[in-house]
């Protein structure tokens, strides 16, 4: 018969570990023995341990001590603890439950009581495991679940949903502390023709490389996020005008020296060269400004952008 699981006793006294012993294992439970408080450590440490039967007073310390320590073992973690301690030392008892043992066994210990607490203390042990499982496979869907709700699937980068929800956040912080806020919105010049040319497999290509590019050049307080298409956003919290053009120029320095590596339409690599246009807007911290709106900021911005391709692309320009 495979074992129900393994149970480590830990009891200074040889006939009430034998007695124990030979009872679990009558009743399937394999069992490993402990004499000391030390004994009980070094055995699980190595982990395999089920359920911990462990007496209150030990040859080298309070019985107490060993479960604090026992609880603070990784190794230890959901496995079920119970006390065993004489109706004389009730005290043991209700300090241990309070401190962390599962449950309790009397002593001298009722064979019939034995197995039947023993067999509880196991399903305990398999409950939290099993729950530990799914919370752990909860968090994990959790994350994706979060991922996929705010970020674009193709770049990594923020999506549009959260670029909103961010510089809502921003605008109110703005109106309570009128820290200098800008944003850059920034276009990928004749995307269309890279498209075109080398297929939508080199276009997307270009579209991570340069989320890639602006994530890098940016602070890490900045907040990137695909805004369409072959647009991106990238919002810099307390940086005034003169600042926003700094980020801007960077920006549009990098993009423009870093061609993308992609596949072409025959499958043969091809390198593009990239850059984008930039319109920069800036709230200034200055008290006086005038009421705003969300939509009035990116509206700014776009007008820029559109100035600087008129102006020849691959340029900044900044809003009135
Ligand atoms: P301009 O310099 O004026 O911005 O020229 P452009 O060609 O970049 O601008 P236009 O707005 O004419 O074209 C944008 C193109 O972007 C249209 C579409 O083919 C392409 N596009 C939009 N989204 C995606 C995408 O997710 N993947 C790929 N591969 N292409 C996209
Ligand atoms: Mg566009
Ligand atoms: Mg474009």
């Amino acid at each position: 018969m495979s074992e129900q699981g393994r149970v480590l006793v830990v009891d200074a006294e040889p006939m009430v570990q034998e007695l124990v012993r030979r009872r679990l294992g009558e009743a399937g439970f394999g069992t490993v023995a402990a004499a000391s408080g030390q004994e009980a450590l070094a055995a699980a440490e190595g982990g395999g341990v089920d359920v911990i039967l462990l007496s209150a007073a030990l040859p080298d310390g309070d019985g107490l001590d060993v479960l604090a320590r026992l609880r603070a073992m990784p190794s230890v973690e959901g496995v079920s603890i119970a006390l065993m301690a004489t109706q004389r030392d009730a005290e043991s008892l209700r300090r241990g439950l309070a401190q962390g043992a599962d449950d309790y066994l009397r002593k001298p210990i009722d064979r019939v009581e034995l197995t039947a607490r023993v067999q509880a203390l196991l399903r305990l042990r398999r409950h939290l495991a099993e729950l530990r499982r799914k919370s752990e496979r909860l968090e994990e869907l959790n994350a994706a679940l979060e991922r996929l709700a705010t970020r674009d699937a193709l770049t990594g980068v923020a999506n549009r949903g959260s670029l909103e929800a961010r510089l809502a956040e921003e605008v109110d912080r703005w109106w309570r502390y009128r820290q200098p806020l800008s944003v850059v919105l920034l276009d990928v010049d004749h995307f269309k023709r890279v498209n075109d040319t080398h297929g939508h497999g080199a276009g997307d290509a270009v579209l991570r490389g340069v989320a890639e590019t602006l994530v890098v050049a940016v602070r890490k307080v900045d907040f990137v996020a695909r805004y369409g298409g072959e647009e991106f956003v990238v919002v810099a919290p307390s940086t005034d005008a003169a600042g926003a053009r700094i980020l801007a120029e960077r920006v549009r320095a990098a993009v423009a020296a870093s061609p993308v590596e992609a596949a072409g339409l025959d499958g043969a690599p091809v390198t593009v060269a990239v850059t984008v246009s930039l319109g920069v807007v800036t709230l200034p911290g200055a008290p006086e400004a005038a009421a705003l709106r969300l939509a009035d900021l990116l509206a700014r911005a776009d007008k820029a952008l559109y100035r600087a391709k008129q102006g020849g692309r691959n340029r900044a320009e900044v809003a009135e």
